[in-house]
């Protein structure tokens, strides 16, 4: 709500959207300096087959600020993508899963798992970003096929024809693609077919309910099904019980994430797990 006064002069008298408006632009400017200040940090949730074996992880940001203590994704994804901010945030995140593929890369209990990695469409985008990856996996030895980047429906379909030479050329290192949030945005089977993607991954929207809504279990049955017959591999996040898992399993899921297995945790914790 804002009192228009002469041309091009806005004056907010609404003292709710004032003080939003100043906490946001502290956020922006305390979010501008948390890498410097080593305030950003990767937690990491399993992802699992259907014996539950440990195929690798999610890396999943946080923040740890002195006095907000610990701020999720949610809080403050939205606001560095509209400053840009996300763009070296995401060349932290990249760097530092890569770094951590490497460091177990050298142990034969951990060499086999994978990292998936969020990748923001205004990240994606650049003009540069086969090359930034390509960096960070030249500088950090990672192990290329351990990396997966997940974009979403919305990323991908910005632009189609860019997307898929992008993808082409981040496979050609031996990156793999996973489509996150899958089910929630519009992609056509048509350009799902040309996507060179490696997994699909089924909303936790579609998992939340699938033992007591028939809908969205039909809805999870198709994905499944279309999934397999595309030749991709297919995880399901979100799962909290083993009766969603068993019913997922039931119709041909084979790759879990979710609270029944573990919430995303800081690095030690899952060393501890891995021991
Ligand atoms: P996402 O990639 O879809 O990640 C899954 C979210 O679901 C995570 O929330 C995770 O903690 C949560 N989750 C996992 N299992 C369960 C479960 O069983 N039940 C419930 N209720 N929730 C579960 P988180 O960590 O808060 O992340 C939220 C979103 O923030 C992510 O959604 C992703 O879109 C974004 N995000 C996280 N890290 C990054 C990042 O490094 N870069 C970018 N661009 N986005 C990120
Ligand atoms: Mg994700
Ligand atoms: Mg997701
Ligand atoms: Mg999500």
């Amino acid at each position: 709500q804002a009192k228009s006064e002469g041309r091009g002069n806005l004056r907010f008298f609404d003292p709710v959207i004032q003080a939003r408006l100043e906490e946001r632009i502290a956020l922006e400017s305390e979010l501008r300096l948390a890498i410097e200040r080593d305030q950003l940090e990767l937690f990491y949730q399993v992802q699992v087959d259907e014996n539950d074996r440990l195929q690798g992880v999610e890396a999943l940001l946080r923040w740890r600020h002195p006095v907000r203590g610990l701020v999720p994704p949610a809080a403050f994804i939205g606001l560095a993508e509209e400053s840009g901010l996300i763009l070296p945030i995401g060349h932290w995140v990249l760097e530092t899963a890569c770094a951590q593929l490497l460091a177990w890369a050298g142990d034969a209990r951990t060499a086999q798992l994978s990292i998936a990695v969020n990748v923001s469409a205004r990240q994606f985008r650049q003009d540069d970003f086969v090359q930034q990856v390509g960096g960070v996996l030249e500088r950090t030895g990672a192990p290329p096929r351990r990396l997966k980047l997940e974009l979403t429906e919305s990323t991908v379909l910005e632009d189609i024809e860019s997307t898929i030479v992008k993808m082409k050329a981040l496979r050609a290192f031996g990156v793999r693609f996973s489509m996150d949030d899958f089910g929630t945005g519009y992609s056509s089977l048509q350009y799902l077919k040309r996507l060179p993607l490696d997994q699909l991954k089924i909303d936790q929207a579609f998992v939340r309910d699938i033992i007591d809504d028939a809908d969205d279990a039909v809805i999870v049955q198709a994905i499944i099904a279309m999934s397999h017959a595309l030749g991709l591999e297919v995880i399901a996040e979100g799962v909290e019980t083993r009766e969603q898992q068993q019913l997922l399993g039931q119709q041909g899921c084979r790759f879990f994430q979710g609270y029944l297995f573990g919430k995303p945790v800081p690095l030690d914790e899952l060393a501890q797990r891995l021991r």
